[in-house]
């Protein structure tokens, strides 16, 4: 069986008093042992955010640059996460991709490099409002997939993030049908372009306004296997989102 995951993305969110609230939040929480659990805050934080939270939660960064080192302002290496003790990264977020116009082949090609660093990819994927009116989400989707496909061999650091993008920040979460269809859609593509192991081992989470009220209906189904959450992940009643199955 999958092991449950679940993500918390602060985004642009926070600040040295605010993450240690959090921090403190979830280090004096009774969390499922059986969910794994890693937070993304802005790059800033992460030194501070691995410094002081417990040990066996994880701590991601939301992005990470594709070059070793270098002359490029502004970025951070995938060594400098590993020297940092940070053992993930989100990649190919809807809001990297729309906002500062991240293509498929630079997103493969970061995730390339944190996977052939050792770092594990939260690898963001999802359709706009438009796609999904005019039926493309399952194209859109997999298409986003055959960009890393190509790129990378080894699956087992990843976890596929499905967020519709009309789902995030808008509280208009994606129904359990909705999530379920894709998530089983992904698994399938999986299976056929890569191999029935990654298929049946790769966790797909979802991500789009989950919340506390959301989230137990959302993991009953059969091919999600966690979530990724933005807003919610910032109050206390994250942990009733990591704790979704107990
Ligand atoms: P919200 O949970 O705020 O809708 O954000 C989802 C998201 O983008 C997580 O990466």
């Amino acid at each position: 069986p999958r092991q449950f995951f679940v993500g918390g993305n602060f985004k642009m969110n926070g600040s040295v008093e605010a993450i240690k609230k959090i921090i403190g939040n979830l280090n004096s929480a009774d969390l499922d042992p059986k969910t794994e659990v890693v937070i993304a805050p802005p790059a800033l934080y992460l030194l501070l955010t691995r410094e002081h939270l417990k040990p066996g939660i994880e701590v991601a960064a939301q992005n990470v640059f594709d070059k070793p080192n270098g002359a490029f302002t502004g970025e951070i290496s995938v060594d400098q996460l590993k020297d940092s003790n940070i053992t993930w990264t989100l990649l190919g977020h809807s809001e990297r991709r729309v906002i500062l116009q991240e293509d498929d082949a630079f997103v493969a090609s970061k995730t390339k490099a944190a996977l052939d660093g050792g770092i594990g990819v939260i690898f963001c994927c999802g359709e706009s409002l438009e796609q999904r009116e005019s039926s493309k989400t399952i194209e859109v989707v997999t298409t986003q997939l055959r960009a890393i496909k190509e790129k990378i061999a080894d699956w087992s650091k990843i976890v596929i993030a499905y967020e519709p993008i009309w789902a995030i920040g808008t509280g208009k979460v994606a129904s359990t049908e909705q999530a379920q269809e894709v998530h089983a859609a992904i698994r399938a593509w999986l299976k056929k372009e890569v191999s029935d192991k990654v298929a049946d081992e790769t966790r797909i989470i979802y991500g789009g306004s989950v919340s506390e009220k959301n989230c137990k209906d959302l993991s009953k189904q059969p091919d999600i296997d966690g979530f990724l959450v933005g807003g919610a992940s910032l109050k206390p009643a994250f942990t009733d989102i990591i704790n979704s199955r107990l």
